[in-house]
């Protein structure tokens, strides 16, 4: 590996760097907060105290409040905990029916995967070729046996944001619960679950310079839930298991800091992610954006690249010191096809010839630069290897 290259971290919706005060707060609660949350000692108060002080830290980014806050091991948990939680609850009621939207995480989409082998009838409600869901399709799908809908509010790999308000009140007048997976849009676009009016919001730290393994599932109060871990009585019996104290204390931390610095920072990185975008449009010909131009988190990009295959270009610029994505995190690495991008109806090729740019907290003009740079030679040489004629 050569060492005096310039690396370029670029693959902010995979996972963020902590920041510095995150880190402290995490090495801090380890080391000295070693107690458990449940006992009743002095060791075990002052875990409890930490995490009262991160709920109150979650609840705040989300405008929620703190006992609606349930810690989880992340995003993942945290959507499994949605659904499967909210559908054992309303069995009882007779409602066995689920919508989510084709562009979800597949977090929630293998779970309506398994809920459908227990008997649940499911629906993808579709997006349009810009990523976004319709309201007016929502409408038309919901029956009077619908008991979820779940829509993601920005998409892992293209940005796109979806009106969730217009959606909940929607689903709301047929009765329905709405989850939204805000994964990818805490931490960087002001979330507040009243105004999406929603009854379950999923989120996880490490997308906003959290730890890895802790997030929250926010439950409206008075929203019917089961458990889906079985055991002790934590989380006021909603999730069973102790506590990991010390990530979660860097949640907090990490929400309070995002929190603060929500206005200056997105507008920071939004100039980053548009002057990126800019200059590669202009410097590389046969590119396009994916996505909501004006509908996006500010911090993503997904550009399609004419005649290029995007794992090829990906291992290329990772040899350049530039790391980006092909997509969802948990599909890199394979050349399956994006299903966000098949879903928006684009042609094969344009399912597989696409990046994914994500910046963050620590991302620099330096660093779009760099990608500025690199990138044309890059596309022209695989598009020399490659030489087909260019498709429209
Ligand atoms: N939902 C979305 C939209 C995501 O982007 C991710 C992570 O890639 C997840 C859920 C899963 O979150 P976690 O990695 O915390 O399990």
């Amino acid at each position: 590996m050569n060492d005096s290259l310039m690396r370029v971290y670029f693959d902010y919706n995979a996972t963020t760097p902590l920041a510095p005060e995150v880190l402290e707060a995490v090495v801090r609660a380890a080391r000295d907060e070693f107690g458990n949350a449940s006992s009743v000692h002095h060791f075990g108060q002052q875990a409890k105290a930490l995490l009262d002080e991160a709920r109150s830290s979650v609840a705040l980014l989300i405008s929620g409040d703190p006992s609606e806050v349930v810690f989880t091991s992340g995003g993942t948990e945290s959507d499994n905990f949605a659904l499967r939680g909210s559908a054992e609850a309303l069995e009882p009621t007779g409602r066995r029916h689920l919508i989510a939207s084709a562009i979800e995480h597949e977090a929630v989409l293998n779970t309506v995967k398994a809920l459908a082998r227990r008997g649940w009838r499911t629906t993808i409600l579709p997006v349009d070729s810009t990523g976004v869901a319709s309201p007016d399709r929502l409408r038309e799908l919901l029956t009077d046996d619908t008991a979820i809908v779940s829509v993601m509010h920005a998409n892992n790999e293209i940005g796109t944001i979806q009106p969730i308000a217009e959606l909940a009140r929607i689903a709301h007048e047929r009765g329905a619960l709405v989850h939204t997976d805000a994964v990818q849009s805490v931490g960087k676009i002001p979330v507040d679950v009243r105004a999406l009016g929603v009854d379950l919001l999923s989120l996880s730290a490490h997308k906003f310079n959290g730890p890895k393994g802790a997030g929250a599932l926010w439950v409206k109060r008075g929203t019917r839930m089961q458990s889906i871990l079985t055991g002790g009585k934590h989380e006021r019996n909603r999730r069973a298991g102790t506590e990991n104290v010390p990530a979660i204390a860097g949640l907090g931390v990490a929400a309070r800091l995002a929190a603060g610095k929500m206005a200056a920072e997105s507008a920071r990185v939004g100039a980053l992610r548009d002057r990126l975008e800019a200059g590669i449009l202009n410097g590389v010909p046969g590119t396009v954006v994916n996505g909501a131009p004006h509908l996006r988190v500010p911090n993503t990009t997904n550009i399609s690249f004419d005649r290029v295959e995007a794992e090829s270009l990906l291992i290329a610029l990772d040899l350049d010191g530039i790391a980006v994505s092909t997509g969802s995190a948990c599909s890199s690495g394979t050349l399956e096809p994006s299903h966000v991008l098949r879903a928006m109806g684009f042609a094969a090729h344009r399912t597989q010839n696409s990046l994914r740019f994500s910046l963050g907290l620590f991302s620099t003009g330096e660093e779009v630069d760099r990608v500025i740079e690199v990138l044309p030679r890059l596309v022209e040489k695989l598009r020399g290897l490659t030489r087909k004629p260019v498709s429209a």
